[in-house]
């Protein structure tokens, strides 16, 4: 009946508050992935499951070399190019659905990497993580929010979603947030969570969000949690 409460006022705002500390925090933040084409940017965010970005960003350039488009990926040697992925690790599942959706892209869509949500995702390899990425940073697109392991957790932590399912914490999200700032979002969270919100230990005594966090409040005590704000350069509450 009042499904609707669960994204009370207080939460959006919260949500908004996180955002604009975000901005501040990282200013300058980015997708991590080394690119130069929309095909290049699908196959190394295809590559960036279950693996850093940093990884990923050694392993391209060779790939790229030899294998520069959609047409060269779809006709490639599946067994070389499993050796040039290897390092990212389930590596003859991504050369496979790298081959799979380059393969789809020459025969189904002229070569050229879809701009639609819709048709990304008929491609193989290609949840909604993978089909964010392409179409905000390839194409200008906000059409969700991208949820990586490290969005999933941190939104779970600053107490925005209750989900552990993607799909469902993506849904909460832009609900929260304002589409132009769905990508940006999950690109500053990423950031925090690498260098503060930690997954085995976030760092909370370090964090310019401790005050607007659940966990963190938890963590550090609320009266502290606040306190801990003005500790922190460079940060306006
Ligand atoms: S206060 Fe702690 S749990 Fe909350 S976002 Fe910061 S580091 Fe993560």
């Amino acid at each position: 009946m009042n499904v609707t409460r669960r994204k009370s006022p207080s939460k959006k705002q919260r949500a908004l508050e996180v955002l604009a500390r975000l901005k501040n925090l990282y200013p300058d933040a980015t997708c991590s992935l080394n690119y130069s084409t929309p095909l290049q940017l699908l196959v190394a965010t295809i590559l960036s499951a279950q693996c850093t970005d940093e990884r990923v960003n050694k392993v391209t350039p060779a790939l790229f070399k030899r294998f520069p488009d959609a047409a060269s990926l779809a006709n490639a040697d599946l067994a070389a190019l499993e050796n040039l992925v290897r390092s990212t690790g389930f590596y003859r599942n991504k050369a496979k659905n790298i081959q799979g959706a380059c393969r789809m892209i020459v025969s189904e869509f002229d070569s050229v990497v879809p701009n639609t949500m819709e048709q990304l995702l008929q491609l193989p390899g290609v949840a909604r993580k993978t089909g964010n990425v392409v179409l905000a940073h390839a194409y200008g697109t906000n059409a969700g929010v991208t949820v990586d392991t490290h969005v999933k957790r941190l939104s779970q932590r600053l107490g925005l979603t209750k989900f552990t399912d993607p799909i469902r914490i993506e849904k909460d999200l832009m609900e929260l947030l304002p589409q132009p700032d769905w990508e940006n979002w999950s690109i500053r969270l990423i950031y925090h969570g690498r260098a503060v919100c930690k997954a085995r230990s976030p760092l909370c005594q370090a964090c310019g969000l401790s005050d607007l966090c659940p966990t963190g409040k938890k963590t550090l005590g609320a009266e502290e949690a606040i306190q801990n704000i003005s500790k922190i350069d460079g940060e306006s509450v």
